[in-house]
């Protein structure tokens, strides 16, 4: 398995780089970013399996930042990094879809423990997308087939399952290659294998184009220059109670 990588969003050097010391000498892969503007950006460009996310930033605060990653990343773990320790914050920011809180100061021991903890809780990316479905044909990902129209079934490889996966599962946004090749084959710093991804995805298109015949379905679309996005006009169908809704209570304050 890949390294897991980290995105360590906060704006007092110090912190990010004793954080970031920390995270790699525990064998995680640290990216960092000093305000709010572009920590969303780079946990947008690059594959991350958690964010640590300072409250009070330049530019764009956490509570913002990670109301709009929300959008895009709906189970991305977050861990809060706050120097605010109030009742209030840590139940606005559990409320806005973080998975923990720390209050600063922390020691390297405790932020560990809960980077792990929650790491454990969403072991490989808790990943909702069941099935896609267009023109009468599905994409089963559970049992890593199609179910064309016409009655037949073919196969698709683990890799192949984990592409439309990884679309499925970030709908609104253009996937690089580099992101997918991250994702799918844990390959996290090569830019020369990105023709991989291109022949498969090439290879998966011909084998839906000719299983679905008459009603043809763009499972995929190119973006020049960019990478891949799900095709458009596509149902995805998700696993309830993946996200139990959060009921935290607040008084109105
Ligand atoms: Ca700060």
């Amino acid at each position: 398995m890949a390294r897991r990588r980290i995105l360590v969003v906060e704006d007092e050097e110090p912190i990010r780089r004793g954080v970031c010391d920390v995270l790699r000498m525990a064998g995680f892969d640290a990216l960092e970013a000093a305000d709010g503007e572009s920590g969303l950006k780079s946990a947008r460009a690059h594959a991350i399996d958690l964010l640590l996310l300072d409250l009070a930033l330049p530019r764009l605060d956490g509570m913002e930042v990670l109301t709009e990653l929300r959008k895009t990343h709906p189970t991305l773990p977050v861990i809060i990094l706050s120097a605010r320790g109030s009742e209030l914050d840590r139940v606005q920011g559990l409320s806005q879809g973080a998975d923990d809180y720390v209050v600063k100061p922390f020691s390297a021991k405790e932020l560990l423990a809960r980077v792990e903890a929650v790491l454990r809780r969403c072991p490989e990316r808790p990943d909702p997308v069941q099935r896609i479905e267009g023109g009468g044909h599905a994409v089963d990902l559970d049992r890593c087939e199609v179910r064309f129209a016409e009655g037949e079934v073919a196969p698709l490889s683990e890799m192949e399952t984990e592409i439309f996966r990884h679309l499925a599962a970030n709908p609104a946004r253009v996937i690089t290659r580099e992101e997918l090749l991250a994702r799918v084959w844990g390959i996290n710093d090569s830019k020369l294998e990105t023709r991989a991804v291109d022949m498969h995805i090439t290879r998966l298109r011909s084998k839906l184009v000719t299983g679905c015949g008459e009603s043809p379905v763009n499972w995929i679309t190119t973006v020049r220059g960019k990478g891949y996005m799900m095709g458009s006009g596509l149902t995805v169908i998700r696993r309830d109670s993946v996200e139990p809704q959060q009921n935290v209570e607040t008084d109105g304050s």
